[in-house]
């Protein structure tokens, strides 16, 4: 179908911008059924583009776009989901940010992911956006994030002798990508101390359903742990630390 002109309607998590010329934008946007997608909005950055205006950042809309060029074009632009706190407030917005930047860095355009993708990210901005402790959101959402792009962290059993982690101090191998034991972390590399109160929290995230996460209090200490064994991980993954990563730490 080289060359043909389609349309078609989807929904989409805007996950990144960049401004083209005077008037048009470039969004790279997340779709359940086409994956992820560059695409042109003309005169997005005119208030008075009746069509396209209003595409912000970390907000979900209908589209209707027109592919079969290089990139596709946004006929018209929807907004659904405003996600307004992810605008107004900074650590909700960085955190945002972040998903955004691990998503767009973890999935490759022209590849078909599951649908929960879709889901799992909009559900994160919706939580980011409202929830009591977004830390918590953002958390759940990278760790399943993982899970869909094929790099689900190994935490109930020792990923060097394949015996089951026992209730004590572990080690986190970002190579292997999973628990090492005290007595195996000789042999492993690129591994970091992961305390049993951190592996607990990340497993109760890894297996458990949202809902039964998001009243957990969890002091700063523990999250900033969490956080620096998850990020730690995603870092090593993407080969570098994502900028947001950085921002977000700023600001808090
Ligand atoms: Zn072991």
């Amino acid at each position: 179908m080289a060359g043909a002109e389609r349309s078609f309607r989807t929904p989409a998590l805007i996950l990144r911008r960049f401004d083209l010329g005077e008037a048009d934008r470039v969004l790279t946007i997340l779709t359940p059924a086409h994956g992820k997608l560059e695409v042109v909005a003309k005169g997005a950055r005119k208030l008075t583009s009746p069509r396209t205006g209003h595409v912000e950042l970390f907000t979900r809309a209908e589209m209707l776009i027109n592919s079969g060029r290089e990139l596709g074009i946004v006929v018209q632009a929807e907004m659904v989901s405003p996600y307004l706190a992810l605008r107004d407030d900074l650590v909700r917005g960085a955190s945002a940010g972040y998903a955004a930047e691990i998503t767009d860095r973890f999935v490759s355009p022209g590849e078909i992911y599951p649908p929960a993708l879709f889901t799992l990210l909009d559900a994160a901005f919706a939580r980011i956006d409202s929830d009591p402790d977004p830390r918590l959101a953002l958390r759940y959402f990278e760790m399943h994030l993982l899970d869909l792009v094929g790099f689900r962290p190994e935490l109930n059993e020792c990923v060097i002798g394949h015996e089951p982690v026992q209730p004590q101090d572990q080690f986190f191998s970002y190579a292997e990508g999973g628990v090492v034991c005290p007595r195996d972390a000789v042999r492993g590399t690129s591994h970091v101390p992961v305390s049993m109160l951190t592996l607990k929290i990340m497993r109760h995230l890894q297996r458990s359903r949202y809902e039964a996460v998001r009243d957990l209090q969890i002091s700063r200490a523990l999250h900033d742990d969490f956080e620096r064994v998850m990020v730690g991980y995603v870092s090593y993954l993407l080969e570098r630390r994502p900028h947001s990563a950085d921002l977000l730490r700023r600001i808090r």
